[in-house]
């Protein structure tokens, strides 16, 4: 089978991957290099803490799948299952810690409170004295996610039929049997299937297919990279503490994010609000946060409107698999496997159901808006 994928951020390399493993003929289109988009500027943690109950498992079930897939592919080096410390500064924020732990506790995954002077010595950076309560998840980690794509597209092409192509792709075009994509260098070029890896530009290749858009909105968020002038001093497990979250960079210092906010501001204060909040919580929580040299960026998180990742078949076209979310560097992985044998061997996962993009048909969006009258609630975003 002849499989076009566009996109090479760590959704389209893990499928990429998988694919090629499970024997189809794979050409993937990008217009840079793998992992130069939105996962070469993101907060790269692997979490499910915190994420509503229903999509906890698949959330731990795919950062387990990170081992396995490293082992695979020779990739440890660039995944670091150090832990998560969770620190909350207020009662609420406590009663939430404890709440969340005892949810991802009941779903399999070890959940310890801690004191903070144990909490201090694994968090030497953070003022821990702040805390009124501490949670340490040994399960969740980072990983380096740009390299991981690179990583993937490199293995990829050397043990399978894959081929990674740097070109925009410009339009697609499809019916029941076969997808055309359009480039300037190579004109247009035929598959049996295609998978829409593309993250926030998936609508713009939808609808120059005449297809109907996803409900699908671009969140930017701003990050930092933060680094001592004169010490190398690190933090081996990933911190949130209250609305800041920060971890080792990928080539030193460390790297800080903050969670959205949530007011309906423009855009441009709501990234002034989120900078300023970052540089408040920086100052209360780390220590000599004032002495750090900053690097800003701003990601760009592809946020589907309900929050839960968009997969599967686009109801309009069955050639054509989206492949869309937020979360997906925890996601990826395994998104891709599951993907990729539902596509090759036609075995769907009853994991995948949640997610199924038939949820935004028409026929199903009608019904819902029925039952609801109201536009589905977006999950709660940490980073
Ligand atoms: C601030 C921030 C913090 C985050 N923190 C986390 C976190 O802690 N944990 C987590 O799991 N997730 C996190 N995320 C989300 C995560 O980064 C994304 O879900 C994930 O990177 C999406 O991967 P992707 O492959 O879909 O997109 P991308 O990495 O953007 O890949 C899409 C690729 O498509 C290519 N492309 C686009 N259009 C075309 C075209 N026309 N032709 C050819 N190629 C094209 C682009 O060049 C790009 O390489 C965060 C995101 C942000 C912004």
């Amino acid at each position: 089978m002849k499989i076009g994928v566009v996109g090479a951020g760590i959704i389209g390399t893990s499928i990429a991957y998988h694919l090629g493993k499970a024997g189809a003929q794979v050409t993937v289109f990008d217009i840079g290099s793998p992992g130069n988009g939105v996962s070469s500027t993101c907060f790269a943690c692997l979490n499910a803490f915190g994420q509503p109950e229903p999509d906890l498992q698949f959330r731990l079930d795919a950062i387990r799948y990170h081992s396995t897939i490293a082992r695979e592919v020779g990739s440890e080096q660039l995944l670091h299952v150090t832990g998560t410390l969770r620190f909350a500064s207020s009662d609420n924020g406590a009663a939430r810690l404890a709440e969340r732990a005892k949810c991802i506790g009941e779903n399999g995954s070890l959940a310890q409170h801690l004191t903070a002077s144990s909490a201090g010595e694994l968090a030497p950076l953070v003022n821990t004295h702040l805390a009124t309560d501490c949670v340490f998840i040994p399960e969740e980690g980072w990983i380096e996610a740009k390299t991981l794509c690179e990583h993937l597209a490199r293995v990829s092409e050397r043990r399978f039929s894959v081929e990674f192509r740097r070109e925009r792709i410009l339009a697609i075009g499809a019916n029941a049997t076969q997808v055309l994509v359009v480039s300037h260098l190579m004109g247009t070029a035929a598959f049996d299937r295609l998978v829409l890896a593309v993250g926030n530009e998936t609508n713009a290749l939808l609808t120059s297919a005449g297809m109907s858009p996803v409900p699908l909105t671009t969140e930017p968020g701003p990050l930092v990279e933060l680094s001592f002038p004169k010490s190398d001093e690190t933090q081996r497990h990933v911190i949130y503490a209250d609305n800041l979250h920060i971890k080792a960079g990928d080539h030193g210092g460390f790297l800080a994010g903050v969670a959205p906010a949530t007011d309906a501001a423009p855009l441009y204060e709501r990234l002034e609000k989120e900078r300023l909040d970052l540089i408040g919580a920086g100052r209360r929580w780390l220590r000599r946060f004032d002495e750090m040299h900053g690097k800003w960026m701003v990601g760009a998180r592809p946020m589907p409107s309900d929050g839960l990742p968009i997969l599967g078949k686009h109801d309009e076209c069955p050639t054509i698999h989206i492949a869309v979310m937020h979360g997906g560097v925890t996601l990826g992985p395994l998104v891709g496997r599951l993907l990729a044998d539902e596509m090759v061997n036609g075995r769907t996962d009853p994991r995948l159901g949640r997610y199924a993009y038939v949820r935004f048909s028409k026929a199903a969006v009608r019904s819902v808006a029925g039952v609801l009258g109201q536009r589905i609630p977006s999950a709660d975003v940490a980073n």
